[in-house]
């Protein structure tokens, strides 16, 4: 089957154009080749339009696209007309509620409820809404589409680590609850990690780390989040590029009244000019900053660094308590998957609970082929770990056909 998979950020559209392989009654669909890959950045005034695939030549484009929906246009008016043949699309959708549990076939039903949800993600659900019109507009109502949600991975998440320890009733109406993020990531590292050592899901016990700009980790077991790091907004957890992670809530209305701003504007703080980048007052950008620890002793650039690290370190404490143990920490996301550097110092001193990197196969654990995986610890230690290239996109694609084959 051919499906196209769109990823809808905020101001960007990924896109890929699969075949999958329809599986058995019981099997799990197999991606077979990637036909197209591209993606839009910019959207929302001079965007730059990226394509490249099998028997396409790489091409970059910059056009005026002012929304997701024209985005969508404009991808398939670029691609060529023998691809454009699409069985099923899958989008990317990142706030599923409380609501959506697991994929879901669309239909008007399920929009005007992705559309109730942009209440609790302002500036992702209606990117991704605009992303399903457009597709809709353009190949017609009798391509099926489904919607992939980053929070439904955690919907298995029990109420002891989904809820907050507010007032019950005042919670509850405001939806106020841990909802967590990146679960297409993590869902995919697990399923990495799964297919590289052949064990079964059921009895697993991994700490999953998604660290890219965005930052988060996950505590599943059997194959399933028992807890993970963001929670309400991807603002709660780890540190990030420019987001705070966890921060005593009294810091808002104590800096909002010091610094003469709304409660707004200190949210903001936290989000945009936080982190890596808040406390470095440099970049968000981790190999900047690797560069400028190492070259100019920069101190502020060390504690961002140093800082990133103890708190990744201290999430596998907790979720090692959580899970009464684990099988394996699984790195993943632009700085899991590419740092070696970062990944020791996460890990070091972790002897104590079986957790020691091996120091050749971490350093030699870069630039992984997606959808691959590789042990960075001694073989059979205690706590193993790996490095997962997870693949958001055919994860998707996976995802899309097993929801529709459920639906048949
Ligand atoms: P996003 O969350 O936006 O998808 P990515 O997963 O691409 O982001 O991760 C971006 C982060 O990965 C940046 O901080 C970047 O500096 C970091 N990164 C990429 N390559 C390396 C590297 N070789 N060493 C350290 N950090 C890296």
């Amino acid at each position: 089957m051919r499906v196209f998979v769109l990823n809808s950020g905020s101001s960007s559209l990924k896109f890929r154009l699969l075949d999958v392989e329809e599986p058995g009654p019981h099997e799990q669909p197999i991606p077979r080749d990637i036909l197209i890959n591209g993606s839009v950045k910019g959207i929302g005034a001079r965007a730059t339009l990226e394509i490249a695939g099998q028997g396409v030549p790489h091409t970059k484009s910059v056009e005026s696209i002012a929304d997701h929906a024209q985005a969508v246009r404009c991808v398939f008016a670029h691609l060529p007309t023998s691809l454009a043949q699409v069985e099923a699309i899958g989008h990317r959708v990142v706030h599923g509620g409380e609501r959506f549990s697991d994929s879901i076939v669309i239909n008007d039903g399920v929009i005007k409820e992705i559309d109730a949800l942009s209440e609790l993600a302002p500036l992702h659900n209606p990117a991704c809404l605009e992303g399903i019109q457009g597709a809709r507009a353009v190949l017609g109502p009798t391509v099926p589409m489904v919607a992939v949600f980053d929070t439904a991975f955690h919907r298995t998440m029990p109420a002891v680590a989904g809820t907050y320890a507010l007032p019950y009733e005042l919670a509850a109406k405001h939806r106020i609850r841990r909802y967590g993020f990146h679960g297409i990531a993590h869902a995919s590292l697990v399923d990495g990690y799964l297919a590289h050592t052949g064990k079964p899901a059921v009895g697993s016990r991994l700490i999953t780390f998604q660290l890219g700009n965005g930052c988060s980790v996950t505590a599943v077991s059997g194959g399933r989040s028992v807890d993970t790091s963001m929670g309400f907004t991807p603002l709660e957890g780890l540190v990030m590029g420019t987001r705070s992670g966890d921060v005593d809530p009294s810091v808002v209305n104590y800096l909002a009244q010091r610094e003469k701003v709304e409660a707004s504007e200190v949210e903001r703080w936290l989000n945009e000019e936080s982190g890596l980048l808040g406390i470095s007052g440099r970049t968000n950008d981790m190999r900047d900053l690797l560069h400028a620890a190492a070259d100019d002793q920069d101190t502020h650039a060390k504690l961002a660094i140093e800082l990133f690290c103890y708190r990744a370190k201290k999430y596998i404490g907790t979720y090692l308590a959580v899970l009464g143990g684990a099988d394996a920490i699984v790195f993943g996301g632009g700085i899991g998957e590419a740092s070696p550097d970062i990944r020791a110092r996460i890990c070091a001193g972790m002897d104590w609970c079986g957790l020691r990197l091996d120091a050749e196969r971490n350093r030699s654990a870069v630039s992984l082929e997606p959808g691959t995986a590789s042990l960075i610890s001694p073989e059979g230690a205690g706590l193993s770990a790996y490095v997962v290239a997870a693949d958001e996109e055919t994860w998707i694609a996976k995802e899309t056909v097993r929801c529709l084959r459920k639906n048949l």
